[in-house]
């Protein structure tokens, strides 16, 4: 089945950055379907329902930006909106600015091909239907592809298995229940202390220990939101000028620069302002390996005040990668679940996993009984998404075939091969290192003012030239190198997945510069970009 047409604009996802792509696109005069998998619109935030789901931008910045009416009239009830809230959020702009006849749920996308004739793509659905559109836009999500971990006998496992990332609704009891978790990155540390206010039992697998600040979360009141609206102007113009996408400013000095006391009293504010932005407390965190373990040491102190055994306070605390150089954790409670005596951590470095039986965990020191398996095992990030769907370029090409040695991209747009197909918050864009709601309506309307271009000057095709997705890819990496984010294990730079190459994937050097970059490109006549004709 088909609906016979040639949209304008093929947009896969209907999350944060799809439905704003369905409005833009409107906006401009193109004509656009949607297709989303979920049974509802929300992306990330219709699939990752588990208890304790929050974001950890503060919402007032994770918010989109396009609409001042709709900035102002949405009145965020806490600094970390709960995920419940965030979707309703995004029910909510999905109708206010008449979005969902243009969405199609329960429609995920299997494959995609373009025809080079017609310069069109088709892309097929899970269903067998097919829709085409002469340009194709993922909104996939950096962080939508579950990663389910390899571990023996997984399938094998008699009581329920829930993936955080695709919790299920209605939330399943877990009262009187023995409950493991796998996984303590961020959605693990999130949902620990709301697991064991309901389970009989928590028992932890750790891996990685993984650092968290508390959040520090509050309701916002009335003076908060008025504070909020008067400020937002200039809110957000930092924000788009920043690396992470929302007005932090950090400490103005160096941490060398400061005495030990002024250091102490830096990390103190910054640990007491609560949120990811402790990461960020002095500007050479991230560059200067001793300001950074300022930090880490300072984590670590807090660890060991929260965590009243020693032993699971030393298991709790990092050891192999600088702080924040894994996505920095915030959290409500989860260091002091370790203090309630029906709440374990097993460290797997010391105690490893062995299998998973019918009736629990085994690891090398011991059987664990449980009822229920929770996997916060994370996602084959950045490339799963995309590589998952069978995209075929105009000569045969497939994307997970060409980009079998890491994803090559320019400007995290385009990717040779493969015209009129865009990618928003994918690898070599800030993305995942950024506030993602601003970047895709960075992203958005930098590919809405080229596809009008292009049709302008008459072109039916648009794609980057091999050499500048090369040089921007090299120049995405050697971004990275200049910091200390290589030296971890992380999914950014596909470190998680078994297999996966090793290709750091945002963009770090941040929001403000990633715009200054497209809109120079753009003003100098779309340079690294082919606009054919067919
Ligand atoms: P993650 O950070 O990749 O964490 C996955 C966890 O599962 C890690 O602790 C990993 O250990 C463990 N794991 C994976 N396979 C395993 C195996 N076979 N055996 C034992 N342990 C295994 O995934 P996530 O927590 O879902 O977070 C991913 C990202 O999503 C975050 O970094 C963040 O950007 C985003 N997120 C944001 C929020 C928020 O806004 N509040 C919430 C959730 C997620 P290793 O580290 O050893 O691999």
């Amino acid at each position: 089945m088909t609906d016979g047409r040639v949209h304008d604009v093929l947009v896969v996802g209907a999350g944060f950055a799809g439905l704003y792509a369905v409005h833009a696109s409107r906006a401009a005069g193109l004509d656009v379907v949607c297709l989303e998998a979920g049974d509802g619109v929300g992306g990330t935030w219709y699939f990752n329902r588990y208890p304790g789901a929050r974001c950890d931008v503060e919402s007032v910045d994770y918010s989109y930006s396009f609409d001042e009416q709709l900035q102002n009239d949405w009145p965020w009830s806490e600094r970390y909106a709960t995920q419940p809230e965030i979707l309703a959020y995004l029910e909510h702009v999905a109708d206010r600015f008449g979005l969902r006849e243009h969405v199609r749920l329960g429609t995920r996308v299997d494959a995609a091909e373009f025809d080079e004739s017609a310069s069109a793509w088709t892309v097929r659905t899970a269903a067998g239907e097919e829709h085409s559109a002469r340009h194709l836009l993922f909104a996939t999500g950096s962080l939508s592809a579950p990663n389910k971990p390899r571990i023996p006998g997984i399938d094998e496992f008699a009581g329920e298995t829930y993936y955080t990332a695709r919790w299920p609704d209605p939330h399943p009891s877990l009262a009187g229940k023995r409950v493991g978790v796998i996984g303590t990155g961020s959605s693990g540390i999130q949902s620990v202390p709301l697991l064991a206010e309901e389970a009989a039992s928590l028992t932890v697998f750790q891996r990685t220990a993984n650092y968290s600040v508390p959040a520090l979360n509050r309701r916002l009141t009335d003076a908060d939101q008025a504070r909020i609206r008067a400020e937002y102007p200039e809110r957000r113009r930092r924000a788009r000028l920043s690396g992470g996408g929302s007005p932090h400013v950090p400490y103005p000095k160096r941490a060398a620069e400061c005495t030990p006391e002024e250091r102490e009293a830096a990390l103190e504010e910054g640990w007491r302002a609560g949120g990811v932005l402790f990461g960020k407390t002095f500007p050479d965190q991230y560059t200067d390996l001793e300001s950074n373990d300022h930090a880490r040491r300072f984590a670590e102190r807090k660890i060991r005040e929260l965590v009243e055994d020693p032993q699971t306070a030393e298991d709790l605390i990092p050891t192999d990668h600088p702080l924040g150089t894994k996505r920095i954790c915030t959290d409500s409670g989860y260091f002091e679940a370790f203090n309630h005596p029906h709440v374990a951590l097993v460290n797997l470095r010391r105690d490893p996993l062995v299998r998973i039986t019918p009736d629990g965990a085994e690891t090398r020191g011991g059987h664990h009984p449980l009822d229920v398996l929770v996997c916060a095992t994370g996602f084959d990030a950045m490339t799963g998404a995309l590589t998952r769907i069978d995209i075929r370029g105009p000569r045969g090409a497939r994307l997970a075939e060409t980009w079998a040695e890491g994803p090559v991209t320019y400007l995290g747009l385009q990717v040779p091969g493969f015209p009129n197909l865009f990618t928003v918050n994918g690898p070599g864009a800030p993305s995942v290192l950024s506030n993602m709601v601003l970047t895709a309506e960075q992203q958005v309307d930098w590919i809405l003012r080229f596809v009008r271009e292009a049709d302008a000057r008459g072109a039916t095709q648009v794609e980057p030239r091999d050499d500048a997705a090369e040089k921007w890819t090299a120049h995405v990496q050697e971004a990275a190198d200049a910091t200390l984010f290589p030296r971890a294990e992380s999914w950014y730079l596909g470190a998680n997945i078994p297999g996966k190459p090793r290709r750091f994937m945002p963009y770090v050097a941040g929001l403000g510069a990633y715009t200054a970059r497209c809109e120079e490109i753009r003003d100098g006549g779309y340079e690294g970009f082919l606009l054919t004709t067919r």
